[in-house]
């Protein structure tokens, strides 16, 4: 093993793991994970991630999938803060980018106030795996200025409070994390906020995955287009004029097929 001299012991980093497949980590965050003595990683990096951690050492999952939650986050801050102070070289795997929708902040605020160093290793986030899986492109010249990431998760037996106006702004396109659930939710508070029924949108379950797909249709149709979405399946919603760029189905893969069907909107 070639030394790091950017991993010393008693580092943590962040790593983002990326949307699913493997071949989409960068080199940095495959280096970070042969060298580590410790991994604790999310219920979303999948086996075929996982799989690139050495035999010799230590994996911990903490995992958190939606609704049920395996360690809580002051448990998972009291670990990593544990396996550094030992003068373990640390690698927290999360999925996608770590700064986006994977509480980076209170890990890192949390080990910094402990004297550790801590660094991140950017990923590829769920968002841009998604589009890049169906050839969308997020944004479109002179129609879709902006991008925003909205979560739609909310705790428990809370409302989802999003700004629906400044959302429902036709020139953005919407990428949903957490947002199955609540998707009915999302395209009424859109709906009601003035954003075109019609608007194309793209649900993209499993993105870069085997078992990826794509279904196609208009936002008055969201509630009815995750219907067959289970639980545990990770799922994005692309919102957002921007999706008309989208190639008619189905277009050319290599590693990961995806089935990119319409579905009558209204
Ligand atoms: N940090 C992650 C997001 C974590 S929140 C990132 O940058 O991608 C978890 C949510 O991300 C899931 O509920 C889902 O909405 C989305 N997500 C993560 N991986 C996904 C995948 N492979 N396909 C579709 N959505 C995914």
């Amino acid at each position: 093993m070639p030394p790091s001299p950017d991993f010393a012991p008693g580092t943590v980093w962040l790593v983002g793991a990326g949307p699913g497949d493997p071949e989409l980590l960068t080199q940095r965050a495959v280096r970070l994970i042969e060298a580590a003595d410790i991994v604790f990683h999310d219920a979303l990096v999948g086996p075929g991630v996982r799989a690139l951690i050495p035999p010799g050492v230590e994996r911990v999952s903490v995992g958190k999938r939606s609704g049920r939650h395996s360690k809580d986050q002051r448990t998972i801050n009291d670990l990593l803060c544990e396996a550094a102070l030992a003068g373990r070289r640390v690698v927290r795997l999360k999925g996608g980018d770590p700064s986006i929708f994977g509480r980076s902040a209170e890990e890192i605020e949390h080990l910094v106030g402990h004297g550790i160093e801590v660094r991140v290793c950017p990923g590829v986030t769920a968002a841009s795996a998604a589009a890049a899986s169906v050839g969308a492109s997020l944004t479109l010249r002179g129609i879709a200025r902006s991008l925003t990431f909205v979560t739609a998760h909310a705790r428990a037996g809370e409302a989802i409070e999003l700004d629906w106006l400044s959302l429902a702004r036709n020139e953005t396109t919407l990428a949903v994390y957490m947002g199955r659930a609540a998707a009915g939710t999302v395209a009424h508070g859109l709906i009601r906020a003035g954003r075109d029924p019609d608007t194309p949108v793209l649900v993209v379950v499993n993105a870069s995955l085997a078992d990826e797909r794509a279904i196609r249709g208009r936002l008055s149709a969201l509630p009815f287009l995750v219907r067959t979405i289970s639980d545990d399946e990770p799922t994005l919603l692309l919102i957002g004029e921007a999706l008309h760029s989208v190639p008619a189905p189905p277009i050319q893969r290599t590693a990961a097929h995806t089935n990119v069907s319409s579905c009558a909107a209204r």
